[in-house]
Formats: C-alpha cells, structure tokens, sequence
C-alpha cells in the first residue's frame, strides 16, 4: 500500500515519519506529475489552508484529487487539510475548497493565543491519545453520514465519514501513532471491500 502525502506547505514531513514508522510507504506530491503515480490514499497536512488551497488550484491538483475523494480513496486531513476537505467553512470561505465531507468547521476558532494547546482526550475506537492544537479550527457541526470521532472541551475534534478521517489537532506531531494506524487501517478496509 502507497500513501501520498500533500508537500505544497506546512507539516508534510512528519507525516511521513510516522508512515515510515509504521512501515507504510509513501511519496510526497509537490507538483501536478506527482498525482500520475500510483497510490492508495492521500494525506492533507496541517499549514494554512488558504495558501495549500491556492496552490492547489494554481497546480491543477484540486480537481484530480476531489474526483480521486469522491471515487472512494480514503483521505486523512489534520488541521488545515480537515478545512480543506470541509463541506462548510466559517468564516470566510463558504466551503472548503475540496469541500468533500459533511461538516462544518470554524477556523481560528479559539483565537490566535488560545487555538494552540495540549491536550488529551478520548478518540473512538482507540482510546486516550495526546492532542496537541496550533491555531486550531473546530467542527461545530457534522451532518450527513459523518460520524463524531473525538470531542474535547465541548467542540468536535475529530470525525470521519467513509473514506475521509479528519482531525483539528496533529496527531502527527506526538510520539503516539495510534491515529495514523487507525487511517491505514481505513485504508486495508477500502481494500478488502474492493477484492
Ligand atoms: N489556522 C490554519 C488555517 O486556517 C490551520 C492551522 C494548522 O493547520 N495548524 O488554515
């Protein structure tokens, strides 16, 4: 199994770091070629989206990868990349530019200062696990078939509906690799389903 990881801006190498420790292989997309090679599911890292948006459009990315989500493949988006694929978006854009899944998320939700933290907090079907947060969104609703993953503080934190696992925090950035083995199981799943 093949995991490409978005490498336009942001947190994209430790992304790969825990795929390499949990054995899985992967490459990095960084231009339009890098789609033509062969994978099995797609990482969107944190950063910031409107800058991983705009060169998403400027690359010809966005309309390869949307049709890529909606066909099936299963998509893993931390912070930034939960906003992208984000059915809506507050407060500026009225949906995120893959716009995929049925949530509904709130950027900057906690203020400059206060949307970066640690914490740690209940993630369905895992367990306890460490979350840390940096200018972090919220989803402050999920709708359609998305089911609630992870809350903490009151907000909505972590959600997946099918094919798309989405968290606001960055599970990337602990020692735990819990959340990523979650998603390549997700990934041996849409596998099995398809044979
Ligand atoms: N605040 C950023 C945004 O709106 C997300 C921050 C992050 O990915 N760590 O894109």
């Amino acid at each position: 199994m093949t995991v490409a990881v978005l490498a336009l801006q942001g947190a994209f190498a430790e992304h790969g770091n825990m795929l390499e420790r949990l054995g899985a292989e992967y490459f990095e997309i960084r231009k339009y070629e890098d789609i033509k090679r062969p994978f099995d599911a797609l990482i969107l890292p944190g950063g910031e989206s409107t800058v991983m948006g705009k060169l998403l459009r400027e690359l010809k990315l966005l309309k390869p990868i949307r049709e890529r989500i909606e066909a099936g493949m299963p998509v893993f988006g931390t912070c930034a990349g939960l906003i992208l694929l984000s059915g809506r978006v507050e407060p500026e854009m009225t949906r995120g530019c893959l716009g995929t899944m049925d949530i509904r998320v709130k950027r900057n939700a906690y203020g400059r200062q206060l949307g970066s933290f640690y914490t740690e907090g209940e993630f369905r079907g895992i367990g306890r696990i460490p979350m840390t947060f940096i200018r972090a969104p919220y989803i402050s609703d999920v709708y359609g078939s998305t089911r609630i993953l992870a809350e903490t503080g009151g907000r909505i934190v972590a959600a997946r509906q099918g094919n798309q696992l989405v968290t606001a925090f960055h599970p990337e950035l602990s020692d735990d690799a819990r959340v990523h083995k979650y998603f390549l199981d997700m990934i041996k799943e849409e596998r099995d389903t398809k044979i």
